[in-house]
């Protein structure tokens, strides 16, 4: 009898602790998948789903991020990139609605950077290691270098009706600077037309925030520290906090070789041919679309604080924030003018 009562007792008391948890933290559906050699994630807050809607929901959002890698990877020979890339004469290319949307973008992005951002780099990507053929340790020779710098540059595309046009027959592309971005940013597209208004799209660290999350707060997204020693690899700078925006991050503290005490990285300078080298080990933009973010994150490693810090201040609702490391492994960041406000500070 008294053992009965005691488990009356219980019960509603436990119900009230399931309740109050479920009033601060409201359900949330979460995707997880492969795509263009890194992964991705995606929250969706506030909403419960049948097993079925669910699957289909990830089946839709799975074919609209690997569709957009089949068209634009320049490691799937079949991609649409891959068959402009390897055209090459001068006729015209008619392209997809949406390879010409990337490509127009990337092309708009070069003109604002005077050149700093450049999707025609694949040949010297490719040479340096970094591309669909292979990594290599060593540096490439100056003559090698110097040869391609002719079919390099944003002037050799230009964009009539719906076709693109090589001014150099051998001009190649590469969008693996902007391509992740506007696969954010379609996803996003895709649930918001789905009727879906608080989520968090992120594919390898480029993300894109709707609404609120689960706890009913803007989404928190973490800087990493930029050093690639695994014991690093969770350590954040700081977090930053979205509410319809998009944020991309670019580094040169994973994708490199060391030779002769000198780092070769993978984002190179058009002009000379060369990896960037500045000082810059990474640099982050919050921009209204991640298609931006993701571009703008990569000029600016090329651009360097000075002269980035100044385009982006200049640009309405676009923010960025950048790290310098010296020799002695130091770190000096940077922000723009209206960054702070999204941002807190890890203090450890
Ligand atoms: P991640 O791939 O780590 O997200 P980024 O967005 O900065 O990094 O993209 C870097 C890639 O962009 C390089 O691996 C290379 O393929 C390409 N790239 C390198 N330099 C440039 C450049 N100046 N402009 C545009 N794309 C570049
Ligand atoms: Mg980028």
């Amino acid at each position: 009898m008294k053992n009965k009562l005691k488990v009356r007792l219980l019960i509603p008391g436990f119900l009230f602790l399931i309740l109050s948890v479920c009033s601060y933290k409201k359900p949330q559906i979460q995707f997880y998948g492969q795509t263009m050699g890194t992964t991705y994630s995606i929250k969706i807050a506030g909403v419960s789903l049948t097993e079925n809607e669910r699957s289909r929901l990830y089946e839709e959002l799975d074919s609209l991020i690997q569709g957009v890698n089949e068209r634009m990877s320049t490691y799937l020979d079949s991609s649409e990139l891959s068959l402009v890339n390897a055209d090459h004469t001068t006729d015209p290319i008619p392209l997809s609605p949406e390879l010409y949307r990337v490509i127009k973008r990337g092309q708009e992005v070069s003109g604002m950077t005077g050149g700093a951002f450049d999707i025609t780099v694949q040949p010297l990507v490719r040479l340096w290691g970094f591309g669909n053929t292979g990594r290599r340790w060593t540096p490439p020779n100056d003559y090698e270098i110097k040869a391609l710098l002719d079919e390099v540059g944003y002037k050799n595309l230009t964009l009539t009706g719906n076709a693109l046009v090589k001014k150099n027959p051998n001009a190649e592309i590469d969008l693996s600077a902007i391509a992740k971005g506007y696969a954010v940013d379609s996803a996003a597209e895709f649930l918001i037309a789905e009727g879906y208004e608080n989520f968090m799209v992120e594919i390898g660290g480029e993300v894109s925030c709707g609404g609120v999350n689960a706890q009913g707060d803007p989404w928190q997204i973490g800087i990493q520290y930029p050093d690639d020693a695994v014991e690093d690899a969770m350590k954040l700078i700081g977090k930053v906090s979205l509410r319809e925006k998009a944020m991309a991050t670019s580094g040169n503290y994973r994708n490199y070789f060391d030779y002769n005490g000198e780092r070769f990285s993978h984002t190179i300078d058009p002009k000379t041919g060369y990896p960037v080298t500045n000082k810059v080990v990474s640099s982050t933009v919050i921009a209204r679309n991640c298609m931006d973010a993701d571009a703008y994150a990569t000029s600016l490693m090329v651009l360097g604080p000075e002269a980035g810090l100044k385009w982006i201040n200049s640009l309405d609702g676009t923010e960025c924030f950048m790290v310098e490391m010296d020799i002695g492994g130091n770190l000096t960041q940077m922000m723009s003018s209206g960054f702070q406000r999204y941002f807190t500070k890890n203090e450890n």
